[in-house]
């Protein structure tokens, strides 16, 4: 096991790394920046590193500051948290060649994945089923006419190197090909470095349903079910929930061992995700996240597995915690992503945080760094805090998640705490029938359909 874990991000995954450390007797190094000297994550553990001024390219992205305070600290391994380095397979390999332990998977494996026409190529050939679209990166002349009509309309103009739901476009017609392709080149271009585009075909009222994996890197890997992403803005997730309330055993069975069988065969360690979208029955493969996930707490709630530890122990050449026989399925969670924003406009809204209290009670979760008095800097992204809720059922699930959104309280700044108390208590949300543009609509004031 490892001696002393440097943990290179902020905010609650660090405080959420920080714990599982604890708990595993593990020392541990917060880095932070000059913005986040107080912050809760800096406070707790057992040393800390200043490593540069508050723009992340200057401190959480800095790696040879984060090599210097790996050596200064006489840490052996690193933890990338979400985000910032966890998706860069060069930094796994840099930290490899100063014999430090990347808590991840393999850097091909980052890298395969990283390139979303290669995630798709590899997760045909695995078996898993992709999205209908162009083999491979498209141009924008003829040749992308010709596979859009094949694929039909409306398509999707998808950048290779894309994340965040950047460099994205739809085509309704042919007519708005050229233009969709263009810009999306130029957005992948300026985002990414990379102007590579590819197409797919555009799902109109999918689900985002993503399966949880955990491999040892030996060939053998499990799943641990679902969860339901589907409500967005902006293609970013703002309610997930697990299990997904349209999904029965057998389907989730059928997918998950698919997924399972594809890691065994990439021989994948560590945590991962594997998202798709899912419409008439259908499964569809869009991308691998080869990293933990904000949302990973909803998998802990209803399997009882500690993912960070789990992720953790299996860098450390542990193995799985258990066979699939053994992983079960318990009750229903929901976890809401309460961030620093105007609830209507979504306008950002850092600041001092006044008054703070968090709900509590069975079943009742807070993944979150902030406290009284706490300053939210306005360098990074937005997160207040993570609400999680777990009910024997989905419906003792929305209860709970309602009190407890009443019961909390963040004063001083604007949160998106309304809107959650607002969706809790929408008809179709509580029917759990929603598809992935949902959530647009109803903010819209459109009737969702
Ligand atoms: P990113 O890496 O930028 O997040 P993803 O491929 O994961 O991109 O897609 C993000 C979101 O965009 C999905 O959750 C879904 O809402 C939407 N999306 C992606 N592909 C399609 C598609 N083919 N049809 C409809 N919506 C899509």
């Amino acid at each position: 096991m490892f001696d002393k874990i440097l943990i290179a991000n902020r905010g609650e995954i660090a405080l959420r790394i920080l714990r599982a450390c604890k708990e595993l007797g593990i020392s541990t190094v917060a880095v932070h920046s000059t913005a986040d000297a107080d912050a809760m994550h800096v406070r707790l553990a057992d040393e800390s590193v200043c490593i540069g001024p508050p723009q992340s390219k200057d401190s959480y992205l800095n790696i040879p500051a984060l090599l210097a305070a790996c050596e200064i600290t006489g840490a052996d391994a690193v933890h990338p948290g979400y985000g910032f380095l966890s998706e860069n397979a060069r930094f796994a390999e840099i930290l490899g060649e100063h014999n430090l332990h990347f808590i991840g998977p393999k850097a091909e494996h980052i890298r395969l994945m990283g390139d979303k026409i290669e995630a798709k190529k590899t997760a045909k050939r695995l078996g898993i089923p992709v999205v209908p679209g162009s083999d491979g990166a498209v141009t924008p002349d003829q040749d992308a006419m010709a596979i859009a009509k094949e694929i039909g309309f409306p398509v999707l103009v998808k950048a290779a190197a894309g994340g965040g739901g950047r460099g994205m476009k739809v085509a309704h017609t042919e007519a708005d090909l050229q233009l969709a392709l263009t810009t999306a080149a130029n957005e992948a271009k300026s985002a990414f470095g990379d102007a590579s585009v590819y197409l797919e075909k555009y799902l109109q009222k999918p689900r985002h349903i993503e399966i949880q994996v955990l491999g040892d890197g030996r060939g053998g890997a499990i799943h641990l079910g679902e969860r339901d992403c589907s409500l967005q803005r902006r293609h970013q997730k703002v309610w997930e929930e697990g299990p997904s309330p349209v999904l029965d055993a057998t389907a989730r069975a059928k997918i998950g061992n698919t997924v399972a069988k594809a890691m065994q065969e990439l021989k994948y360690i560590g945590v991962g995700t594997i998202e798709f979208l899912y419409e008439d029955g259908e499964f569809y493969f869009i991308e691998m996240n080869t990293r933990i996930q904000v949302e990973h707490p909803v998998t802990e709630m209803i399997t009882g597995i500690d993912l960070v530890l789990e992720q953790i122990r299996i860098a450390a050449g542990g193995d799985l915690p258990m066979t699939q026989d053994q992983v079960v399925i318990n009750g229903h969670s929901i976890e809401c992503r309460v961030n620093a924003e105007n609830p209507v406009s979504f306008r950002p809204s850092p600041g001092k945080i006044q008054q703070y209290h968090p709900p509590g009670g069975l079943g009742v979760r807070i993944d979150s760094a902030v406290y009284q008095g706490y300053v939210i800097p306005p360098y990074y992204d937005s997160l207040v805090g993570k609400l999680i809720v777990h009910g024997k059922s989905r419906v003792e699930c929305l209860m709970r998640l309602r009190r407890a959104l009443d019961e909390m309280v963040v004063d001083g700044i604007e949160t998106t705490l309304p809107l959650f108390r607002a969706l809790v208590r929408e008809p179709a949300i509580i029917d759990g029938d929603y598809h992935i543009h949902w959530l647009e609509q109803y903010l819209a004031g459109q009737k969702a359909d």
